[in-house]
């Protein structure tokens, strides 16, 4: 396999990159190391990865590469480079999640159009669906996204399904559920409170901590992604979540737990943009991916808990 990775300087893109690697695979990165979260993290993340031969990165916004040269002999794409966070995707922000979102996977499809690629593979998100969908969220709801983020992330898992329809390439698209574990990004909730409980500050809940999350393990999410490069329906949308539908309030329970300390919890307001519920119908991923997740929330928060202490040990 030769893979290009969008986004392997990100959270689950090098996880992702490191096992293509491990698997015999050679891959290019893509990632313009965006200033949303420091370059010191991304560059952390990637350390395993710069010593490995078979890895190249390319430094560049998606939008600037010369896709042409980048995919040439390439027989997989993982697209995963956005502009994540929901909360930030309100106001003038909306700009730089249409331009990195929607223009950026757009240019890529164009670019993948009748090259002789396997998949393409398409980082989406549960926040496709918003408030409205039956629990468990099945592929075939309604979207209805509560966030501008939601919206693009929709709009660019429809551009996948357009060029596939149009143009033959063969993108599938993942809606990954909250995906957690080491590296996960220092704006993402599990990680902002953990380094709470280790500064001794209180942890900030939004809402009434009644709002639940189907919760994934990266190593879990990332299997996913390597099954559906090979097994996924081309035109096909997976639901990829990892079976731990949790109350934010007993997430704290845990990570007390976890951490062995208590958490002092200060009460906000829900912000615009989160939504209440998620909970994955699995069953679509489970038959064509053979996708089973290994990781329970204890393990997978204690595995996060001894990474984050030992970065800052
Ligand atoms: P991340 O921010 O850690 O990784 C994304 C990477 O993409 C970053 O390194 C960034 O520098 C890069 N990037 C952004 N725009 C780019 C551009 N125009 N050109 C080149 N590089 C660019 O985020 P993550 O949490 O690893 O998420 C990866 C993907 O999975 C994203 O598409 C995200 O929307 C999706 N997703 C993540 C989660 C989650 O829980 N983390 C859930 C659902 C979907």
């Amino acid at each position: 396999m030769k893979a290009l990775v969008t986004g392997a300087a990100g959270f689950i893109g090098s996880h992702l990159s490191e096992r293509l690697i491990d698997s015999g695979a050679t891959v290019t990165g893509l990632d313009c190391l965006t200033d949303y979260y420091p370059r010191e993290i991304k560059e952390r993340n990637m350390a395993r990865l710069r010593r490995a031969p078979r890895f190249s990165l390319v430094e560049q916004p998606l939008a600037e590469a010369d896709l042409d040269a980048l995919l040439d002999g390439v027989t997989h794409v993982f697209h995963l480079a956005a502009q994540p966070g929901v909360r930030k995707s309100w106001g003038r922000d909306f700009r730089v999640y249409t331009a990195n979102n929607v223009e950026a996977t757009q240019i890529l499809l164009e670019a993948c159009a009748g090259k002789p690629i396997e998949r393409l593979v398409y980082a989406s998100s549960s926040s496709i669906y918003g408030d409205t969908a039956a629990m468990p969220m099945h592929e075939d709801a309604r979207p209805q996204p509560v966030s501008p983020y939601g919206v693009t992330k929709l709009a660019a898992e429809q551009l996948c399904h357009l060029y596939h329809v149009t143009h033959r390439v063969p993108a599938v698209a993942l809606r990954y559920f909250t995906v957690y574990g080491p590296r996960q990004r220092p704006d993402m909730a599990f990680a902002r409170f953990f380094s709470a409980v280790r500064r001794g500050e209180p942890v900030t809940m939004f809402g009434d901590g009644r709002q639940t999350r189907d919760y994934t393990f990266v190593a879990d999410a990332v299997s996913a992604t390597m099954a559906a490069a090979t097994r996924g329906t081309p035109g096909g949308v997976y639901n990829i979540g990892g079976g731990s539908r949790v109350e934010l309030l007993n997430v704290f329970e845990l990570i007390g737990q976890v951490t062995g300390r208590p958490l002092r919890i200060e009460r906000l307001e829900a912000q615009r943009g989160d939504m209440h519920d998620t909970c994955a119908d699995t069953t679509r991923a489970r038959t064509d991916l053979a996708f089973a997740p290994t990781v329970t929330l204890d393990e997978g928060l204690r595995a996060q808990y001894e990474w984050m202490s030992a970065v800052h040990a």
